[in-house]
């Protein structure tokens, strides 16, 4: 089963990657007001955020969240960076091709502008003290909770396994370490996360409450999502976009299969193109695409190709893709010769997580009284 959510709602102008960026949509969408504090001061936000190591980055992925966490690092945010790599096997029996898959990923972070002096960019499996924090977390959320996640839910329907694992079960607790270790208060994510967020909430209230400091002070942050202006881009069979689905356009694909894939994209019969994202999900995502890609209006896009139909819808987004990625394919490129690079980004990333981690679990143990 597909979560059936309307592609997002665009109405204002939308930041390119290389330019900075000054007019952010802040109306009509779910952290609007968020956005707004962040820009007013930057440095009272601390920013967690990441992506399982399942394959390359997608279009979803930089307009549901990259796109956000450039922009939030631009302005100054602090930022950590997650390569959720113990969560791959959540839904496989092996984590095939991980070292390789989570060096891409730090490609695609990089080509899309993340800046590892100033984002923190490691992978979960190399900072003990975070993954430690799973076990007082998950006293604190009961199975019957777990049991009801509806993200949980639909990766276990799409995951086709006939055994589902406990980590698939704890997957949002170990998330919420995720979210929790480094006290970030700001996780800019897509759709499909909130309920995860939902649940790092609820273990950041019950743990401040469980074990307040001397003062009645709490350990941890209730943290918040940042949703985009496109928190669910729809993929070519008009599901959810994801790595994982066979549905995606990968950032990193080259000019012709970007237009292969967008070519065969679901649609509909109406020959009359329209930005109705409840009534016509597939044609909407697609005209929300290109309209993110030229930084306009869905409307006006929409209004322009009019009655040429879904050829020219399509057209019109491969040369909006094609157009807005062809220099962070290139900046790719020239990135990916250097291996060794990426693979000391992780590391330094590592070594700073680490500290931040240990000091984060040195005070949940000494609020707990077990040290
Ligand atoms: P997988 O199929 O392995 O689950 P995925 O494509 O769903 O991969 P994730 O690594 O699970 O990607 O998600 C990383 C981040 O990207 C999350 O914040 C998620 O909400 C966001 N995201 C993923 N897909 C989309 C999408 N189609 N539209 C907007 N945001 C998305
Ligand atoms: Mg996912």
């Amino acid at each position: 089963m597909t979560t059936t959510v309307p592609a997002a709602t665009a109405t204002a102008t939308h930041p390119a990657v290389d330019r900075p960026t000054v007019d952010h949509p802040t109306v009509d969408r779910p952290g609007a007001d968020l956005d707004e504090l962040i820009r007013r001061d930057p440095g009272a936000h601390r920013v967690l955020t990441g992506d399982r190591p399942t394959g390359p980055l997608h279009l979803g992925h930089y307009f549901g969240t990259l796109q956000n966490r450039v922009r939030l690092q631009r302005l100054g945010t602090e930022m950590f960076v997650v390569v959720a790599d113990y969560q791959v096997i959540t839904d496989r029996d092996v984590a095939d091709r991980l070292a390789e898959h989570t060096e891409n990923l730090v490609l695609d972070y990089l080509a899309a502008g993340l800046d590892p002096d100033r984002a923190t960019i490691f992978a979960h499996s190399a900072v003990p003290a975070l993954n430690q924090l799973l076990l007082p977390f998950l006293s604190l959320v009961s199975v019957a909770e777990l049991g009801r996640n509806p993200t949980v839910k639909d990766e276990i329907a799409h995951s086709g396994q006939s055994v589902v694992n406990g980590l698939m079960f704890t997957y949002p607790v170990h998330q919420a370490a995720d979210i929790l270790f480094c006290k970030a208060n700001v996780v800019p994510v897509g759709q499909d996360q909130l309920p995860h967020l939902e649940v790092a909430r609820t273990v950041a209230r019950r743990f401040n409450e469980r074990y307040p400091h001397l003062d009645g002070t709490g350990v941890f942050p209730r943290p918040d999502a940042l949703l985009s202006a496109a928190p669910m881009l729809l993929g070519t069979d008009g599901g959810k976009m994801s790595k994982s689905r066979g549905n995606a356009v990968a950032l990193s694909a080259t000019a012709d299969a970007t237009a292969r894939l967008i070519r065969g994209a679901r649609t509909d019969t109406d020959r009359r193109i329209t930005y109705e994202p409840a009534a016509r999900p597939e044609v909407s995502s697609l005209v929300l695409l290109a309209a993110l890609c030229q930084d306009r209006a869905p409307e006006l896009v929409a209004e322009e190709i009019g009655d040429g139909g879904a050829a020219a819808l399509k057209r019109t987004v491969t040369e909006a893709v094609n157009e807005r990625f062809g220099p962070m394919r290139a900046r790719r490129e020239e990135l990916a010769a250097d291996r060794g690079y990426v693979r000391q980004v992780l590391r330094d990333g590592a070594e700073r997580a680490n500290a931040v981690a240990d000091a984060t679990l040195a005070e949940v143990r000494a609020v707990m009284g077990s040290v």
